[in-house]
């Protein structure tokens, strides 16, 4: 049960500005950019972004951050009925004609996106969805990929990442734990 730290406060800090860059670079400084974080973490991460992005681009509105709950979309809903679902918000403005960036800590089979896609699909029509995760840790299931990547992290599947950030976790560490 040995943890081995990947990534400390700075390389989270500094994943997250090169991601932010990354993000407007790509949007090519459309003002129209709407982040949704994906419960608990990755809402987290969203608002950090946010700042940061706000931080290079003033012109961005205040709005930009919603949380995306993906519970009931899940395709294996059936085997954790008890898992309880995180309420959604969405920025006032909605999504439609927007570039919606999905923020999560971890990317792994590539559920949790795809159902995250067909919850857009019932909020609106964005002009395009893209996906930023602090850690990709491979073992994808379905044909999904992150736009942005903080980290890859070749992992096991018997291993497991642990992400820890002060707003959830009082601490602010990735590690890799098998
Ligand atoms: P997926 O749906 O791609 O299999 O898994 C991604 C989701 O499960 C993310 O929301 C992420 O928080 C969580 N997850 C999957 N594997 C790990 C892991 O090794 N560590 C952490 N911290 N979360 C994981
Ligand atoms: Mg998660």
């Amino acid at each position: 049960m040995a943890a081995r730290t990947v990534l400390q406060q700075a390389d989270i800090n500094r994943a997250l500005t090169r991601i932010a860059h990354e993000i407007l670079e790509s949007a090519k400084g459309a003002t129209d950019i709407v982040l949704l974080g994906i419960p608990t973490r990755g809402v987290a991460l969203a608002e950090r972004l946010a700042a940061i992005l706000r931080g290079i681009e003033p012109s961005l509105g205040a709005e930009i951050v919603g949380a995306l709950d993906v519970t009931m979309y899940r395709d294996d809903l059936a085997h954790h009925p008890t898992r309880t679902p995180q309420p959604t918000s969405i920025p006032a403005s909605g999504i439609d004609g927007r570039t919606v960036v999905l923020v999560d800590d971890v990317l792994f089979s590539g559920r949790t996106i795809r159902a995250a896609l067909d919850a857009i699909g019932d909020l609106g029509r964005p002009r395009a969805v893209r996906l930023a995760v602090l850690v990709d840790r491979g073992h994808r299931e379905l044909p999904i990929r992150a736009d942005f990547v903080g980290k890859n992290l070749p992992s096991s599947t018997s291993e497991r990442i642990n992400v820890r950030l002060v707003e959830t976790d009082g601490v602010e560490e990735v590690s890799i734990e098998s």
